[in-house]
């Protein structure tokens, strides 16, 4: 299922969403694109498969005659589109970078580690004190919590250290002229080249990912235009080198993206023996007390908190039934749209918390079991599919359609019908069927 609306995409969530086979193309947009959604597995990949045909029959040169018509029709200055594409040659690491697909994906407690390291911690404990009057100010006029923004820089750049290093006109520029989605690039380099008209930075100096997220808080350019902030008014927003800007900009984004102060993203909870896991799904949104009727309670075996009973919240439970459950809050959809990314958003409320001394996960991961790989998810599907489960397609990306069929098949094993994609679960369907299916199916047969 690929489903519309993504958000920032740094390196590090670039990886996580490769680990769904997709590439992400880029961060923090309200703008909307295809990605990959309800992502549970993050991280990178070693195997990268590259698709070489070539997308687009004219030239470079043939392309960029064509967007500077654009272009000039949009207002851009002459002598500014000549100073940005004068001698500019696609970037053949950024066409890798967009058509990688790789095959085998990182469980999300690795992600997770990785995410939680002790080293990132720690910076993030000492930013948070040499950074207190800002953060302090940023709360106070977005409402945002401090720790998730600590955290969001963590993870976008560490900290500013990681903010990218290839220039994103030229980067857009490539994407816009062969990547896999030319549209959405060539909006993001006339908001790039807005954000030159309004002087917050020389075209140069514009650095980021490969898919065009910059700075510190990796925003794309359309998100950048919306939401960017000057916070430390020396009178230009700077996401690369003003670290008020950039936090103050994901404080912004946050808040425009339905944030509500003071309100927990989620906590880990444990559920009844017998649950009906299919209500283990972000579509399914009850309120915190309802939860309660259904036996859900804190990890700690405490009721949930009375002050939440309102609230909707739905039930993640990012590896399946066998491993830790999260019932999440109104701020971890904020956060998704940050990143559309369930890992993503976990990790950020985890190191959220873990920032204050808590956020460790009681119940442990199922580490016997190993992600589906790409070839994997596929077969998964087209044997849903074969089966009458219906998947909703064959895209190796298991989405809600795929999730539900999951569900169906383990419906007819007695399975709790969580909708997780294992090993076993594959097994179990070749065992039903044991021929491969002949045809390879596309996603609308
Ligand atoms: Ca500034």
């Amino acid at each position: 299922m690929l489903k519309k609306a993504y958000l920032n995409c740094s390196i590090s969530q670039a990886l996580a969403a490769s680990a769904l086979g997709l590439t992400l193309l880029s961060a923090c947009g309200s703008s909307a694109v295809q990605t990959a959604t309800e992502a549970t597995a993050p991280a990178p990949a070693a195997v990268p498969l590259l698709m070489d045909e070539p997308i687009r029959p004219e030239s470079f040169a043939q392309w960029r005659t064509e967007f500077r018509g654009f272009a000039m029709e949009q207002g851009v200055p002459p002598e500014l589109f000549e100073r940005i594409f004068a001698d500019m040659e696609p970037d053949p690491a950024v066409i890798r970078a967009d058509r990688s697909q790789p095959e085998f994906t990182r469980p999300v407690w690795e992600y997770l580690e990785g995410a939680l390291s002790p080293q990132r911690l720690g910076t993030g404990q000492r930013l948070l004190v040499r950074h207190a009057q800002a953060l302090e100010a940023i709360e106070q006029r977005y409402g945002v919590d401090r720790h998730v923004l600590v955290a969001i820089w963590g993870l976008e750049s560490n900290f500013g250290n990681n903010i990218g290093d290839r220039n994103v006109m030229r980067s857009l520029a490539t994407l816009a002229y062969e990547g896999r989605r030319p549209d959405f690039a060539r909006t993001e380099l006339l908001a790039a080249i807005d954000i030159v008209r309004n002087g917050d930075i020389a075209p140069e100096n514009m650095l980021g990912s490969w898919a065009g997220a910059m700075g510190q808080t990796q925003f794309i350019p359309s998100t950048y235009n919306r939401y960017a902030v000057d916070f430390d008014g020396d009178g230009r927003r700077d996401v690369w080198q003003s670290s008020a800007d950039a936090l103050g900009s994901a404080a912004h984004y946050l808040s425009a993206s339905n944030w509500q102060p003071g309100q927990p993203w989620g906590m880990e909870v444990a559920v009844p023996g017998g649950f009906d896991y299919s209500l283990a799904d972000m579509s399914v949104r009850k309120t915190v007390s309802e939860w309660a009727q259904l036996g859900v309670v804190k990890v700690d075996g405490e009721t949930l908190d009375a002050d939440l009973a309102e609230r909707h919240a739905s039930l993640l439970l990012p590896a399946g039934h066998r491993g830790p459950a999260f019932l999440i809050l109104n701020n971890f959809r904020s956060i998704l749209r940050y990143n559309n990314s369930t890992s993503y958003a976990l990790a950020i409320g985890l190191l959220s918390e873990r920032l204050q001394g808590e956020g460790r996960v009681k119940a442990s991961w199922p580490t016997q079991d190993q992600p589906l790989s790409r070839s994997e998810r596929y077969e998964l599907q087209e044997r849903l599919q074969a089966a009458g489960f219906e998947p909703g397609g064959v895209d190796g990306i298991l989405g809600a359609n795929t999730r539900q069929a999951i569900r169906r098949f383990q419906q007819t094993q007695g399975w709790p019908a969580d909708g997780y994609a294992t090993q076993a679960l594959l097994k179990a369907l070749r065992a039903q069927s044991p021929q491969q299916p002949q045809q390879p199916l596309t996603p609308d047969s």
